[in-house]
C-alpha cells in the first residue's frame, strides 16, 4: 500500500495472522497501530508451536498449522520475506535417508495470467514417496505400497469392490477442472458462481451418493482419507480444495514451526501489541471506535479468571480479526447488522484434536521398514497419525500420534490429558508393536481446539447452504469495524486464507 498522507488511530483485534498481516501492512503505510491480543503469553492464534515441553529441549511440534501449499504463494513468499527458513513437508512418507532437496523460490500464476516469481523459476521435483507408511482398518495393517498395488484387499473389509485407490477416487469426484480450463477470468467466476450454485446445499455424502457412490465406498473412502467426520458438511469447500490445490502440489514446513511466521510477523509491530486485552465490548460512533477488554495472563488453555482490570482503547478505526465463535462472547454497541450477528450465532465451526508423544529415537525411521514423514491412517481412535518430516539436533522425534476432526475429535474432548495420551499410544501400539512403550519419552501433549478459549473452534466449516447464507456477511464492513480472519475468505481454514483477509481489511481502512 502507498504510505498515507492522512495518520489514522487503528486498533486491530486479534494477534493471529489475519491480524498480524493487516497491522504490519497499515503500520507499513504509516497509520498509528495499536494490536489487541487476548493471549497473556504469545501471538499467532491457532498457529501455535509448542516449544521447551519435550524432555529433549531441540524438539517442538505443532499443535495448530502445520504446512503451507505450493498453491498458498502469499505465506510462502512472506515466509522468505521474512527470513524464515522452508523445508519440504512430506505429506507421503520417503526414504529415511532422503537429501532434502533446495527449496525453489515462491512462483505464482494468477487466473488472469500474470506471473510474480520471487527469485529464478526452478522446476522442483519432490523426493519420491516411499510407501512405507501404515494403513490398518479393519484388522488388516498394510503399508501404503501394498495398498497402492492391491486396494482391493484393503477395500474388501468394508464390502466394496473397487481397485482405485482412496484418494484418487476422492481427487476425481471433487476435482472440477472445467471451473479451471477457461483463460478468461470473467468465464472462470461464472464457472465458479455456478459451481456454488449447484452444490451449495449437498453435504459431502449427498454430493457422493448423487455421483453414483453406494454406501461402502463412502465408508472405505471416508477411513481412509479421514473425512469421515466431515461427510454431513457442506461439499463447498472441500470441491473448492480439491479443485485449487493439484494431487501433485507440494507442501512446506518452516524451521523452528510454524510459529516462527507468526513470530517474525509479531516482531516487526514490536511494543504495538498488548498482550493479555481480550476484547469484550466494541463501542462505535460517527466519530471513532472504543474498544474494552478485560486483562488475562495465561494463554487458551488456562482456567480463563481475568486477572487485569477493565481498560479501553480508542482508535479511529478497528479491525476485528477473531474468530466468530470468539466474536460470540464480544458485545457490540450498536449491535452489528442482523446479518452479522447471524453469521456469529449460525456458522458451523469445527473440532480438531492433536495428541502429541515425544519419542526417544526415531525407531519408524529404522530398518527395511524404516520411513520419514508421511502418515499412518487407521480406524482406532487415532484416525492419522504424522511423523516428523525433518527434526535438527535431536535423536529422538515427536509424532502426532492422533489427529481428528469433528465427531471423531469430539470424543478425544471429553477425555483428560492423560487418557489421551494413554489412548493415543494405544493406538501407536496396535501399527508398530511394544517397542512403542519403551521408546516412549513419557511426554504427551494434547491440544483440543474446541476447549481453546481465545480460538472456540478449528475453523468455520460451514454445513450445506450457510455459505450462501453466512459468508458474505462475515467481511461486511459495519460503520467504523471492518472484519478479518480465514473465515472471511474462501480459502478458510489455510494461513493463507487469513492472509488475504487481513490484506483485504487493511486496504479497506487505508482507503476511508
Ligand atoms: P487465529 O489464528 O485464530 O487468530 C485470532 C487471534 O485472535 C488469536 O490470537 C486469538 O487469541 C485472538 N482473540 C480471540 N478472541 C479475542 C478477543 N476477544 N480479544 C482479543 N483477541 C482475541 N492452516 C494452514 O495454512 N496449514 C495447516 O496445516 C493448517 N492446519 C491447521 C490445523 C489445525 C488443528 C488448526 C486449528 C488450524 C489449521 N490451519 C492450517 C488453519 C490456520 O491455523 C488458520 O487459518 C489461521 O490461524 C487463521 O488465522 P486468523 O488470524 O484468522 O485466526
Amino acid at each position: 500500500m502507498p504510505a498515507t498522507n492522512e495518520r489514522k488511530k487503528v486498533i486491530v483485534v486479534g494477534a493471529g495472522p489475519a491480524g498480524l498481516s493487516a497491522a504490519n501492512l497499515l503500520a507499513d503505510a504509516g497509520h498509528q497501530v495499536t494490536v489487541l491480543e487476548a493471549n497473556g503469553n504469545r501471538t499467532g492464534g491457532r498457529v501455535k508451536t509448542f516449544r521447551g515441553v519435550f524432555t529433549d529441549p531441540a524438539l517442538y511440534a505443532e499443535a495448530g498449522a502445520m504446512r503451507l501449499s505450493s498453491v498458498h504463494p502469499m505465506a510462502l513468499a512472506l515466509a522468505d520475506k521474512l527470513g524464515v527458513r522452508r523445508r519440504p513437508f512430506y505429506s507421503s512418507d520417503v526414504l529415511a535417508n532422503t537429501r532434502t532437496p533446495p527449496t525453489p523460490p515462491v512462483y505464482y500464476r494468477a487466473r488472469t495470467g500474470e506471473e510474480w516469481s520471487n527469485g529464478p523459476k526452478q522446476q522442483y521435483v519432490p523426493p519420491p514417496a516411499a510407501g512405507r507408511g501404515l494403513i490398518r482398518v479393519n484388522g488388516i495393517t498394510v503399508t501404503r505400497g501394498e495398498y497402492a498395488a492391491n486396494p482391493g484387499l484393503v477395500h474388501a473389509g468394508f464390502g466394496c469392490d473397487l481397485a482405485t485407490p482412496s484418494n484418487a477416487l476422492l481427487d476425481t469426484a471433487l476435482h472440477k477442472a472445467e471451473v479451471l480450463q477457461s483463460k478468461s477470468i470473467e468465464r472462470q467466476v461464472e464457472g465458479w458462481a455456478e459451481l456454488l450454485a449447484t452444490y451449495e446445499n449437498d453435504s459431502l455424502r449427498g454430493y457422493l451418493m448423487d455421483q453414483g457412490w453406494p454406501k461402502e465406498r463412502i465408508e472405505a473412502v471416508g477411513t481412509l482419507e479421514n473425512v469421515t467426520a466431515r461427510l454431513r458438511h457442506s461439499v463447498i469447500f472441500p470441491l473448492i480444495d480439491h479443485t485449487l490445490i493439484p494431487a501433485d502440489a507440494t507442501y512446506w514446513e518452516l524451521a523452528g514451526g510454524m510459529a516462527s511466521l507468526t513470530d517474525a510477523m509479531a516482531a516487526r509491530l514490536g511494543p504495538a501489541i498488548l498482550l493479555g486485552k481480550r476484547m469484550t465490548q466494541l463501542e462505535q460512533t460517527e466519530h471513532g471506535v472504543r474498544i474494552w477488554t478485560t486483562g488475562e495472563t495465561g494463554d487458551e488453555g488456562s482456567d480463563g479468571q481475568p486477572t487485569g482490570p477493565a481498560e479501553s482503547f480508542d482508535a479511529d478505526y478497528a479491525v476485528v480479526a477473531i474468530p466468530l465463535t470468539a466474536a460470540r462472547f464480544c458485545t457490540f454497541d450498536p449491535p452489528l447488522s442482523y446479518d452479522k450477528r447471524r453469521a456469529i450465532i449460525e456458522l458451523h465451526h469445527d473440532a480438531a484434536t492433536k495428541v502429541l508423544l515425544e519419542f526417544k529415537s526415531r525407531f519408524w525411521e529404522v530398518g527395511p521398514a524404516g520411513f520419514r514423514g508421511g502418515r499412518c491412517v487407521t480406524d482406532a481412535p487415532n484416525r492419522c497419525l504424522y511423523f516428523p518430516s525433518h527434526v535438527e539436533d535431536s535423536g529422538g522425534g515427536v509424532v502426532l500420534a492422533a489427529y481428528t476432526f469433528a465427531d471423531d475429535a469430539m470424543r478425544w474432548d471429553s477425555l483428560t490429558d492423560g487418557e489421551r495420551v494413554h489412548f493415543a499410544l494405544a493406538g501407536m501400539r496396535e501399527l508398530f508393536g511394544e517397542r512403542v512403550d519403551s521408546e516412549f519419552a513419557g511426554v504427551g501433549i494434547t491440544q483440543s481446539w474446541v476447549r481453546a478459549r481465545y480460538a472456540l473452534g478449528e475453523a468455520a466449516m460451514p454445513t450445506p447452504g450457510q455459505l450462501h447464507d453466512h459468508h458474505i456477511a462475515t467481511r461486511s464492513v459495519e460503520g467504523r469495524v471492518h472484519f478479518a480472519g480465514d473465515h472471511t475468505s474462501l480459502n478458510t481454514a489455510w494461513i493463507e486464507g487469513a492472509l488475504e483477509s487481513g490484506v483485504r481489511a487493511a486496504v479497506e481502512v487505508h482507503r476511508r
